[in-house]
């Protein structure tokens, strides 16, 4: 069966039929994590959010996904805290130099392992993805598009900073139509270098940053001046979608708080220097509350996938509940909304389970086909994935897996199979045995009544068959020797 994918683009407000512009073929762009830190659960969110979308393409929309997510290892936060004599700096990260940039190097790669071991915990795959660009591999590329920028007239140079004139760029085009924030009613902020900025002002933002002592940069000269430095964060998205996707490429994705200005400032800037605009699809994720309140370190409610896990959390139960609310709702975690997640998890687990040990020759049989097409066009239409979920569990509650016929069941089993290739979440096989560990004890006895038999001491052999038949254990001889097996098998 074929579908439709619909989905909501932040730039036109409004859920629109998806097409790609190359037949079959999906590009699609992430903003992915500033390597400074172990990503906290909303940054989580915002990269399970492209994870989900891109199963969706792939297996609701049968389209071939080219995936790209960013890691951005250089900007204001990564400089800072790979600094010679940074509290942030780790043991386990080595040795601090006295060379800026290997500092940092050194530094994010240790976050950046962090980040591909603790999404793949999350049931994200690597092999997903087309590739991973590190900001620092794309300097040359990132100096090309300061100097299209300023030589169209959209940039200019103080102190050996580049800058992005805006008022300049609302003379020629909208500046706030992914934010649809009207600037003309707002004032004209200063000149801005932060890579994060307030909303309330449009203010002329860096492209690229002159040499600060102690700081890494590269060399570069823009029209006989000399401007040693390093990128603005927003630039580094425009130049590497382009060199690895090309312009425009379907969807860009990232979390609601970066439309302005990191994505609004991307538009900007591509279009500026390249004449395109980045991409047809802007999706966005919102934001992921703790305890109804903003993540922070001061209120406490600050995790890591890390924190969760020594708290005994299960990744699959984050991931579950990540996906059990829409993308676009915000999302009140808790330790309580956490439990109930793990609970339908294993509910619709135990329901697989059952369904791999139905044999009955007769037994209902509600349509599979039915309960596909009502789960993959919700996914289909901007990714519901509760709408999905509650018709899984209507259909739960209605057919419990004993009742149904085993051919039903096997072609649930299949659904499930299909379903799990975008939740990734359960195991679709039958239940396994849990191992019985044979004691050590028993292992001993058995080696000596094979002793005992090569010296044809059959009544020694034959005690010792029945001392560890009486510890709950049988021998069994074979042809290479004996095996040791629990009685009640
Ligand atoms: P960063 O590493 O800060 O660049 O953020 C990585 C991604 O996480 C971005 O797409 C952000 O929009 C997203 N993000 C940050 N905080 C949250 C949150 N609390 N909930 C959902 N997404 C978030
Ligand atoms: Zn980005």
């Amino acid at each position: 069966m074929e579908y439709t994918i619909y989905l909501f683009n932040s730039l036109t407000r409004k859920i629109e039929k998806f097409t790609p512009l190359e037949d079959k073929l999906v590009r699609m762009y992430s903003c992915g994590p500033t390597v400074y830190n172990f990503a906290h659960i909303g940054n989580m969110r915002s990269f399970l959010f492209a994870d989900l979308l891109q199963r969706v393409l792939r297996v609701v929309g049968k389209y071939k996904v080219r995936w790209v997510m960013n890691i951005t290892n250089i900007d204001d936060k990564t400089i800072r805290d790979s600094a010679i004599g940074s509290p942030a700096w780790l043991p386990e990260m080595g040795k601090q130099t006295n060379d800026p940039l290997k500092n940092l190097l050194k530094f994010t790669e240790y976050y950046r392992k962090a980040f591909l071991a603790d999404i793949q915990l999350l049931g994200i795959n690597l092999r997903d993805f087309y590739k991973m660009p590190k900001a620092t591999d794309y300097i040359p590329q990132m100096q090309d598009l300061v100097r299209r920028i300023v030589e169209k007239g959209f940039g200019y140079i103080v102190n050996g900073s580049v800058y992005f004139d805006v008022s300049k760029w609302r003379q020629h085009d909208i500046y706030g139509k992914l934010y649809h924030i009207d600037f003309d009613k707002f004032k004209e902020g200063s000149r801005i270098d932060a890579d994060s900025y307030d909303k309330d002002e449009f203010s002329d933002f860096a492209l690229w940053k002159a040499r600060k002592e102690g700081e890494p940069y590269w060399e570069f000269t823009l029209n006989g001046v000399n401007c040693d430095g390093r990128p603005g964060w927003h630039l580094e998205c425009s130049v590497m979608e382009r060199e690895i996707l090309g312009l425009p490429f379907d969807i860009h994705t990232g979390g609601v708080d970066l439309k302005f200005p990191h994505h609004e400032d991307e538009i900007a800037q591509s279009k500026a220097g390249y004449g395109v605009e980045p991409t047809v699809f802007w999706c966005h994720n919102e934001f992921l509350l703790v305890e109804g309140k903003k993540m922070s370190k001061s209120l406490g409610n600050f995790y890591t996938l890390r924190d969760l896990i020594s708290k005994g959390i299960d990744p699959l139960d984050i991931r579950y509940l990540m996906f059990s609310a829409h993308y676009a709702t915000q999302l009140n975690f808790t330790f309580d909304g956490l439990n109930a997640s793990r609970k339908a998890r294993l509910r619709i687990q135990n329901y697989i389970y059952e369904l791999f040990q139905n044999q009955n020759k007769q037994g209902k049989n509600p349509d599979a086909k039915e309960l596909e097409k009502d789960v993959f066009s919700a996914l289909a239409n901007d990714l519901q994935t509760p709408k999905a979920l509650a018709s899984i569990f209507d259909f739960i509650n209605e057919n419990p897996a004993n009742d149904l016929s085993q051919d039903t069941a096997q072609k649930l089993i299949k659904f499930f199979e299909k379903f799990n290739k975008i939740f990734n979440v359960w195991e679709i096989s039958p239940r396994k045995e849990e191992e019985i560990q044979i004691p050590q004890e028993v292992e001993e006895l058995a080696r000596l009544r094979w002793q005992a038999k090569q010296k044809k001491d059959f009544r020694t052999a034959d005690e010792i068959r029945e001392k560890i038949k009486s510890l709950g254990f049988q021998v069994i001889d074979t042809k290479e020797g004996y095996k040791i097996e629990p009685l009640s098998k």
